[in-house]
């Protein structure tokens, strides 16, 4: 791969990073750079409190570095969906500019799934509310260019390809069918894959996505600082090479870019 635009990152914009922006130039190279800071309202992990990205102060930064730098930063944001705060999303959305936003299910309105307990669980149940709170929002008014993490709901559970493929198949068939439908692509979420050991969750799921004709896939850390820019890009570059997918979608505002892998 010759660029690299890595399209999931958070930066101090975001309530659960300290990474200043403008610490990416350490690691970013040549290449572009944009964050996906977060929009979560009223989310579980602080309390449901709101957690909104201060766009004003966000577009100025950015601003202020293109000016430095030549326009090489982009604006982006990571929306966390609730269907009771669909109207607050639209509303926040409305007169805001990005040129990618990507599509989050974290929470169901009570808890975050990343901390859920270890205590037992109703698998199938489980899937069976994530899932459709995932079709729910792709569903939705809200737009978005990629959906993020398309595992989350079960990225601190034990759970086999073979459990995923029981429960959740016919959940992820629709994704795949909406996601095609609204232009969106898949993110390979390098984070989940390579530190939460969800690879083999995306293998299959990038099979069933080809198989179901989806063509556009993006590549995204998740970072949260600078020492996991890019993570592990070049191992996720093949799942998508062995099923064929020769290239990865950047997104710049209206502008869809291609890259080789
Ligand atoms: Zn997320
Ligand atoms: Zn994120």
């Amino acid at each position: 791969m010759k660029r690299v635009f890595d399209q999931h990152l958070h930066s101090s914009f975001s309530f659960d990073s300290n990474e200043k922006l403008e610490n990416y130039l350490k690691v970013m190279k040549d290449n572009d750079l944009i964050t996906t800071e977060h929009m979560d309202f009223s989310n579980p992990s602080t309390n449901f409190k709101d957690e909104l990205l201060d766009y004003k102060k966000y577009s100025e930064k950015i601003d202020e570095l293109n000016k430095i730098y030549g326009s090489r930063f982009y604006k982006g944001i990571e929306i966390g969906y609730l269907k009771a705060k669909e109207t607050d999303i639209l509303e926040y959305l409305k007169d805001k500019e990005f040129d990618l936003k990507l599509l989050s299910i974290h929470q169901n309105g009570n808890f975050d799934y990343m901390h859920m307990g270890n205590g037992k669980i109703d698998l199938e149940k489980h899937i069976q509310e994530y899932y459709s709170l995932m079709i729910e929002a792709l569903e939705s008014s809200v737009e978005a260019n990629v959906l993020a993490h398309f595992e989350y709901g079960v990225r601190n559970i034990l759970i086999s390809v073979k459990d995923l493929d029981n429960y959740a198949s016919k959940y992820l068939d629709k994704v795949v069918e909406l996601l095609i439908k609204k232009e969106m692509a898949l993110e390979l979420n390098t984070k989940s894959m390579y530190l939460y050991g969800k690879g083999p969750l995306y293998k299959y799921m990038v099979e069933k996505a080809v198989k179901k004709g989806l063509k556009l896939f993006s590549l995204g850390s998740d970072a949260h600082d600078i020492s996991k820019y890019a993570y592990e890009f070049d191992e996720a570059s093949k799942v998508l090479l062995e099923n064929g997918i020769r290239e990865i979608v950047f997104f710049k505002g209206s502008k869809l870019e291609f890259e080789k892998i």
